[in-house]
């Protein structure tokens, strides 16, 4: 008791800024508020508008496959020269990925997947239960639905690649059933009959508006006695007597710690501390038909052209692709012209007409797993960013570990893979 109170007076007096009010800026400073520590959050937006805002919702909690692999590796010819494939590149921004894309490409072959697999369920598995419980808090249990989902294939070759992963998936517990043609219109009458070939994957949940998540979260870490400010961080000081100095527009905010949480733009910032780490983006799209006609009841996968399309509070969701690109250029239309001829493929009858358009950028790190780490030079600064395309998922469990690295505990499980000093 003495001990818990005197923890809970030394949070009190300590000085934490997060910046990033996305969905793991947004967790992690709530987490840390009810610990007691001062917390300021900074986002240059509202809560939820960066990459947390269009994703496609799924609590993917048994996904944990590397992004790189070898059959991955093998389908990159064939998608790139495909104008509808699920992978594009800006050529123009090619020189500046290479150093990514050689470390990249480097994980795919002689990375442990098996390795990079367990760390990463190691954040993915817990999501369904924290999330359950986090939107009942915010006095929103209805933004979480629990769910199976579905991926299917018109083609046979792409069900049968897809099966290792589903294989792995079912050693750790997950039931996940093989289905037909029959079966998937069974459950899915709006689906196209083309889908001859599907895995149905149990126990799982989605979220039916990412942004009001975050935003319905952001309130409760405020309720909660946490400061939000809305300014762009331009500069972080490490140099001065009194601990981090986090410079905005609006002035200076000194800290204790620090949490870097600003997603795709952590590299940024993160090199203002004087630390390079490889993080590059996944620019991703979407488009939200508001009034689809035929639609899903649950989120599914499409296997072949790799987008998933989920049922929203504000419509039919289709979100996907990749595209390497960096964080300056502008969004390109063609990629939603892409989903949109693939929704009309998936769907018979689908009406996308006044579909909103998205894209955002999913922060990657070229071994598939984020940084959760103090930075080697500053200890009391912790990072905590490039969660790829699982930053929802891994977000709520990420924000414990953050709990623990800024208390100064040390975390129950092994870090090492998360650490920013594998580079
Ligand atoms: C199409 C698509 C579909 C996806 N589907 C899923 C899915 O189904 N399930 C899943 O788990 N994940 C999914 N993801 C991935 C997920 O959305 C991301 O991993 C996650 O949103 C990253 O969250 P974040 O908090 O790290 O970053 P962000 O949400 O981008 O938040 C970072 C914040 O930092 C702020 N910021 C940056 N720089 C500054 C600065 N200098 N000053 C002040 N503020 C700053 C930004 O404004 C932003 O609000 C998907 C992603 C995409 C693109």
């Amino acid at each position: 008791m003495t001990a818990d109170r005197d923890k809970q007076q030394t949070a009190q007096s300590l000085r934490v800024v997060v910046i990033g009010a996305g969905i793991v800026g947004v967790v992690s400073a709530l987490h840390l508020v009810r610990h007691g520590y001062q917390v300021t959050l900074i986002d240059r937006d509202d809560p939820g508008e960066g990459c947390s805002f269009g994703n496609a919702g799924l609590l993917a909690r048994s996904s944990f496959a590397p992004l790189a692999g070898p059959d991955t590796m093998l389908s990159v010819p064939k998608w790139l020269l495909d104008p509808d494939g699920p992978l594009s590149v800006r050529w123009s921004y090619l020189p500046k990925l290479l150093p990514w894309l050689f470390r990249y490409i480097r994980s795919g072959f002689f990375d442990d997947a098996e390795a990079t697999g367990r760390a990463l369920h190691v954040l993915t598995d817990p999501c369904v239960d924290l999330y359950r419980k986090l939107a009942d808090e915010a006095g929103h249990p209805e933004l979480v639905c629990e769910s199976d989902y579905l991926h299917v294939y018109r083609s046979e070759a792409t069900f049968k690649k897809a099966a290792s992963d589903m294989n792995a998936r079912r050693k750790l517990g997950f039931r996940i059933d093989d289905i037909n043609a029959s079966q998937i219109q069974q459950l899915e009458p709006g689906l196209s009959s083309e889908y001859r070939y599907g895995y149905q994957i149990f126990d799982h949940a989605y979220v039916v508006d990412p942004s009001g998540l975050v935003k319905a979260l952001a309130d409760l870490f405020v309720r909660e006695g946490g400061t939000l400010k809305k300014a762009n961080v331009d500069d972080i000081r490490t140099d001065g007597p009194d601990g981090v100095g986090v410079v905005t527009g609006d002035g200076v905010f000194n800290c204790d710690k620090m949490v870097l949480a600003a997603g795709a733009f952590s590299a940024r910032l993160a090199a203002k501390t004087g630390i390079r780490l490889p993080l590059d983006t996944e620019r991703g799209y979407h488009i939200t038909c508001p009034d689809p006609g035929p639609s899903l009841s649950r989120p599914v996968m499409e296997g072949d052209a790799k987008f998933l399309t989920t049922p929203m509070a504000m419509g039919l969701r289709f979100a996907g692709t990749v595209e390497l690109g960096g964080i300056d250029a502008e969004a390109n239309p063609r990629r939603t012209d892409v989903i949109s001829r693939h929704a009309k493929r998936m769907i018979d009858g689908v009406n996308t007409e006044n579909a909103s358009t998205w894209m955002g950028f999913r922060p990657t790190l070229p071994d598939s797993l984020p940084v959760i780490s103090p930075s080697p030079r500053h200890a009391n600064i912790i990072f905590a960013f490039g969660h790829q395309h699982l930053g929802l998922t891994c977000a709520p469990k990420t924000a414990l570990l953050v709990g623990d690295l800024i208390n100064g505990r040390t975390p129950n499980i092994d870090m090492a893979p998360y650490s920013a000093e594998r580079f």
